[in-house]
């Protein structure tokens, strides 16, 4: 069951869209952006073996496509609906640490009806990127016996789709939010009772995104903490959840167990690759990364934590 030998297939299902971000530089429009298009990316770097479940409209260029399709991504689950692309509008504030939504198109997304392949349903590791939790049911429904799925939520379902999200959260191993939602989903502000919470509504793991101060996972075996890396230059946060998510999974479905110590070198990897992502707007921080790259990171990274045991 814990063999490192066989890689295994993760399967991602999230928004593709196309994002206007309004920041400190000014607006910028149509960027390619969505839940899946960062997570699929970023776990390409680990593993071949990820496919994607999506929706896309005809205005959607078929450029982006073929790119996830050059990263050894199997994007034959992404379909082309008659009608408008989902469309985010966010700003940031000066600091780039808050945002807002300032609009939201579902477009082609109002009436998707994700349907996985033979294949898809088989996966052992799924990512189920923040879209409406009413989705996320109904690919839980086509999955078969999974190892691990693991969700991302926002605010939006937290606030307008309550129901089928603690639904959702009954069926899946572990959440990822972060600590705004956490403490909305609870109604707790400190972050050790409100992951407490979190846990008594059904998943075995929660991991507390919280920016440029780094994520905290909190199940059974206590809490583990993965530090953010201090960069100078933060260009567009949008997307480093979800490439956290996307370096994680694709990590565990490289390493082919899910025992704790996989597990805590995958938080680490999911930071690595969430700072790559701020480096730069929409998926170009993660494009043009190689083996090399992601090692040094995560070997900076490991070297900001690293301290001896304390010998009084
Ligand atoms: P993150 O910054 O990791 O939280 O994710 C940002 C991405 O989430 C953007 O590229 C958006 O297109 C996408 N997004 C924003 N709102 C929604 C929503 N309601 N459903 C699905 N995806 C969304």
């Amino acid at each position: 069951m814990h063999a490192r030998s066989a890689h295994r297939s993760l399967l991602v299902i999230g928004s593709v869209a196309l994002d206007d971000i309004d920041g400190p530089s000014g607006m910028k429009r149509d960027l390619l952006g969505g839940s899946a298009s960062f997570i699929a990316r970023a776990a390409s770097y680990f593993t071949k073996n990820v496919s994607v479940v999506a929706v896309i409209g005809a205005d959607f260029d078929q450029k982006h496509v073929d790119e996830l399709a050059a990263c050894g991504v199997d994007v034959s689950g992404i379909v082309r609906e008659p009608g408008e692309t989902f469309h985010w509008v966010g700003k940031y504030s000066d600091d780039l640490t808050s945002r807002e939504t300032l609009d939201t198109r579902l477009g082609v997304f109002a009436t998707f009806a994700p349907k996985l392949s033979a294949a898809q349903s088989g996966a052992q590791i799924v990512m189920l990127g923040n879209i409406d939790p009413a989705l996320q049911l109904d690919v839980l429904r086509q999955l078969e016996k999974p190892a691990l799925v693991a969700a991302d939520t926002m605010n939006l379902w937290i606030n307008i789709k309550r129901a089928e999200l603690v639904a959702m959260l009954g069926k899946i191993h572990t959440i990822m939010i972060n600590d705004e939602e956490a403490r909305l989903l609870t109604g707790e502000h400190n972050l050790a009772r409100a992951a407490k919470g979190v846990l008594a509504l059904g998943p075995s793991s929660v991991i507390i995104k919280r920016g440029d101060a780094g994520a905290l996972l909190f199940n059974a075996d206590g809490a583990f903490a993965a530090p953010a890396m201090p960069l100078s230059d933060v260009v567009d946060p949008t997307g480093a959840g979800d490439s956290f998510a996307g370096g994680l999974m694709g990590y565990l479905a490289y390493a082919g167990d899910l025992s704790p110590k996989t597990i805590r070198t995958a938080m680490i990897v999911g930071s690595v690759m969430g700072s790559f992502a701020v480096e730069k707007f929409s998926v170009d921080g993660l494009r043009d990364l190689d083996g090399a790259k992601v090692q040094a990171r995560f070997d900076a990274m490991a070297e900001l934590v690293r301290f001896d045991k304390l010998a009084l």
